[in-house]
């Protein structure tokens, strides 16, 4: 072939989309750079997790790559997340070298906000947009119940403090609501987004528990989170962002701070999803939901050409699962399908 055949296919190849067999369109990268935590969120972690082998583990620049691939297929957005993300050793070499990917327009990092105090400033200067923080609790001593680690409240809530001084563009909290254990402070939480003007998410509780204790009994649904809010604080509902995650309300009285309410169990958004995950070993997981994984690192350390690979993520992407909305439509129960911290959220 011609060096023009090859210059042309390349062209043709960086103007195609990511696009699946539904007609979704991959926009959001969401990346695991690790499997690690030094947090054991009861709803989230096993109680003795085993750690993936550290050579399994995608190296800077095989993420990189991944990320330039993507990038060339119109993805545009990129969030890191874990397992703990900031735990990765240099976490902001890694955010200036995706900075350096012209066609991503936002970076942002899910956090549990244990390391923010010392690691906001450097994370925002490699190019850091935004900064999703897990809080679910604000009863210091429940806190760390829940995150099974003693005296980190405080921390977090430093750490929350030292992101919102350094202004990044966003900083939301997410918080996942189950039923027992902290669904009396769906009213304190939305007290907290007034008081700071910050984006509170509420998250319903997915059956991606590595303890898999997940029931349905413990699912607060969207619904009634919105309908607990309204007793004292009416909502007004926001046009919805497409292939947005979160249905965000203002509050009807004007002050400050929104409200997201993440229904992926009662109420999921599958029709316009734009987001592909991998995992800290290389997987592609088209859907969180879906049973599918597709092993780029094999392809990625097996000499394989940037085409290659971007025909294998292509022909992953395709065969994205049509989504849990499909399960429910057929009243079909949703499990465990791997736990949360192995995935990335
Ligand atoms: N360690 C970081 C953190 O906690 O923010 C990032 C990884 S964590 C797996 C990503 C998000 O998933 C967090 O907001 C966390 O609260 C949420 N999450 C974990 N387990 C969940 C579950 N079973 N159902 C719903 N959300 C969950
Ligand atoms: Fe760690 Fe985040 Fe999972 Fe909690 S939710 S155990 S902080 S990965």
């Amino acid at each position: 072939m011609s060096d023009n055949g090859r210059k042309q296919i390349a062209f043709e190849h960086r103007n195609e989309q990511l696009e699946d067999r539904f007609g979704r369109v991959a926009r959001k990268f969401r990346i695991s750079v690790t499997d690690r935590c030094n947090f054991r969120c009861n709803f989230c972690m096993p109680i003795k997790p085993v750690w993936l082998p550290k050579s399994e583990i995608l190296t800077y620049e095989e993420i990189v790559r991944i990320a330039r691939i993507l990038a060339k297929m119109g993805v545009t957005k990129i969030r890191l997340s874990g397992g703990e993300p900031l735990m990765r050793r240099d976490i902001d070499k890694l955010i200036s070298m995706l900075r350096q990917i012209p066609d991503i327009k936002t970076i942002a990092v899910t956090t549990n906000g244990f390391y923010l105090t010392e690691m906001a400033r450097r994370l925002k200067e490699a190019g850091l947009d935004s900064v999703t923080i897990s809080l679910h609790s604000l009863k210091p001593e429940r806190f760390d119940e829940i995150v099974g680690k003693q005296g980190v409240f405080e921390r977090v809530m430093e750490g929350l403090r030292v992101a919102q001084e350094l202004g990044f563009d966003a900083i939301k909290i997410n918080v996942v609501i189950v039923r027992g254990c902290n669904d009396d402070e769906i009213l304190d939480f939305a007290e907290l987004a007034r008081k700071t003007g910050l984006t509170v998410r509420f998250i319903e509780y997915m059956p991606f528990d590595g303890r898999k204790f997940w029931q349905p009994e413990l699912l607060v649904p969207g619904e009634e989170i919105v309908r607990t809010i309204e007793t004292l604080y009416p909502l007004v509902p926001l046009l919805r962002e497409q292939g947005s995650t979160a249905q965000i309300y203002r509050f009807a009285d004007g002050i400050g701070g929104n409200i997201g309410i993440i229904t992926s169990m009662t109420a999921p958004f599958c029709s316009d999803c734009d987001r592909i995950r991998m995992t800290a070993d290389g997987k592609i997981i088209p859907c969180m939901f879906g049973k599918d994984e597709y092993d780029v690192k094999s392809l990625l350390r097996g000499g394989a050409s940037d085409d290659e690979i971007a025909s294998f993520i292509r022909h992953a992407f395709w065969n994205k699962f049509a989504g849990v909305e499909t399960l429910l439509k057929e009243n079909q129960i949703v499990t465990h399908v791997r736990p949360m911290y192995k995935l990335g959220g």
